[in-house]
């Protein structure tokens, strides 16, 4: 008899996240019979989905768009990434039943630049654009890694105000308009946080925001990295490297969260990148 779910990623759509493979693979490196599904829920169903699966023995949840929001909602305790976040991408069932929410965007991101590409961010100038949940998951990272400075760029410019406002680091964390982003200079790290390449559309970036020793970074991977990474090579960026191994590597943080073993996630991050 196989083993009961208690593991699962919520999503909508969901049929096409890695999550389930991501964790199958981590789980053999310590022969683990791990049960984890992918649950499709829809927005309304979503809070009712999540509690149905944590009263049924759940252990521990990946959530992933547009549920980011709502899981932080819901839960009962708040990592501090989450709480910087606003948004969640783990939820986990406490001993005493109650729900606590973690976020591991930024922590995975970072990991992916600094340690499988070898990149040292320190002074570093960094353009993010973007202010979702994405964003915030990963500007406070950043600016840990210790970049110099780190300028918010957003479609609409209240959510990167807020963001800078909740950073409150004024000297190093600050926006400008998406509309002058011909007029900003260029920049050693941008990293793309839009949602543009998930929605099918392009960014159209001025190929001046990308110095000689750019380094620009999409957080989606596949078809929807394609356009900003060629953007990248087109306007001279030293390196460009998509989210593959971020979402590996936050995989790698919430199932060592859940079973207390670190990962290895170089030969799952080398299967899926022969396929992305
Ligand atoms: P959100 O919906 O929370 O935010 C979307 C952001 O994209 C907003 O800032 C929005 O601006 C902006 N945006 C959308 N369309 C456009 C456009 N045409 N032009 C300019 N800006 C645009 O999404 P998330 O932050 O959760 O996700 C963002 C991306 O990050 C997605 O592609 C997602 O797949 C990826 N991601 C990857 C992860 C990984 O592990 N690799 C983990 C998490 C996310 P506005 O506020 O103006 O609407």
């Amino acid at each position: 008899m196989s083993e009961p779910s208690r593991y699962a990623v919520f999503g909508h759509p969901i049929g096409h996240s890695l999550s389930p493979q991501i964790h199958q693979a981590f789980a053999q490196q310590f022969g683990i019979a791990l049960g984890y599904r992918a649950i499709d829920a829809a927005p309304a169903a979503f809070a009712g989905a999540v509690r149905d699966f944590f009263a049924d023995g759940g252990h521990g949840a990946n959530v992933t768009l547009p549920h980011k929001a709502a899981a932080f909602a819901l839960a009962d305790r708040r990592s501090e990434a989450a709480q910087r976040a606003g948004t969640a991408n783990v939820l986990t069932r406490l001993p005493d039943g109650r729900l606590a929410a973690h976020n591991t965007d930024g922590t995975g991101m970072v990991r992916d630049l600094t340690e499988r590409h070898r990149v040292d961010l320190r002074g570093h100038t960094a353009l993010l654009l973007g202010a979702g949940g994405a964003a915030r998951g990963v500007a406070w990272n950043l600016l840990d890694a210790g970049v110099e400075t780190l300028t918010i760029v957003n479609r609409s410019p209240a959510a990167a105000d807020a963001l800078a406002d909740a950073i409150g680091e004024p000297a190093r964390a600050h926006t400008r308009y998406w509309e002058d982003l011909a007029d900003i200079g260029s920049y050693d790290l941008i990293v793309n946080a839009t949602s543009a390449g998930v929605l099918g559309s392009a960014l159209d970036l001025p190929f001046a925001l990308a110095g000689a020793r750019a380094l620009c970074y999409d957080l989606s991977y596949g078809a929807a990295a394609a356009g900003f990474l060629a953007w990248a090579k087109a306007a001279g960026a030293r390196y460009a490297f998509d989210g593959l191994g971020m979402l590996v590597e936050t995989a790698a943080d919430a199932f060592e969260l859940w079973h207390g073993h670190r990962p290895d996630t170089e030969p799952v991050y080398r299967t899926l990148r022969e396929r992305y």
